[in-house]
């Protein structure tokens, strides 16, 4: 496809391949190639989403024992919640590496930035990140097929059911809720009330 051309495509898949397990590489371009569907079919950046999925879980192999440090050599504030759930510190560190690595753009960092938890009211490029990392090809897991199927039909519905489950598992396996995730949750919830859905 004509965007395998562009230059800066070219320098981040290189990045990310060197940065990544097979394995992991392989994810990030599901996400992407998903991100691209559904920017296709809700009118987003397809640009954005592309650059935005391949690069999305490029610091997902810093060593957990790194994890904390690496963050803080770099000036990205930690939350008390990260410091313990140290693998959510990996959409932060992305962010960073786009911007400063790549000079992507504030929608592009901030899609990646909250592809993980969520937050209160997503862009539509937010969304879009959040749902492919969710729903992409390589995902086995319960709920992702369901999801994107919803995706299809309903970004919102689609999200709304994604974080639940999220949410639900994380507690299920004795770990911590981010924030984040319970705030995006509720405004969605709030907005699906407030037009009487
Ligand atoms: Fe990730
Ligand atoms: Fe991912």
């Amino acid at each position: 496809m004509e965007y395998e051309n562009d230059d800066k495509y070219k320098a981040i898949d290189k990045y990310v391949k060197e940065k990544l397990s097979e394995n992991r590489y392989m994810h990030s371009i599901s996400v992407m190639n998903r991100a691209l569907e559904f920017a296709k079919q809700y009118g987003a950046n397809e640009q954005d989403a592309i650059y935005a999925g391949l690069i999305h879980d490029v610091a997902k192999e810093v060593p957990k024992n790194q994890r904390v440090l690496l963050a803080e050599e770099l000036g990205i504030e930690l939350d008390e919640i990260e410091k313990e759930a140290t693998a959510l510190i990996h959409a932060k560190i992305g962010a960073y590496i786009a911007r400063n690595t790549f000079g992507l753009n504030d929608e592009i960092c901030d899609a990646i930035r909250t592809h993980t938890t969520g937050c209160a009211n997503m862009t539509l490029l937010q969304k879009i990140i959040y749902l492919a990392d969710f729903t992409s090809e390589d995902r086995s897991f319960d709920g992702a097929k369901e999801v994107y199927e919803m995706a299809k039909k309903n970004l919102d519905e689609a999200l709304l059911y994604a974080l639940k489950i999220s949410i639900i598992d994380v507690m299920n396996e004795g770990g911590f809720v981010h924030p984040d995730g319970v705030a995006a949750y509720n405004y969605l919830l709030l907005n699906k009330r407030k037009k009487g859905e």
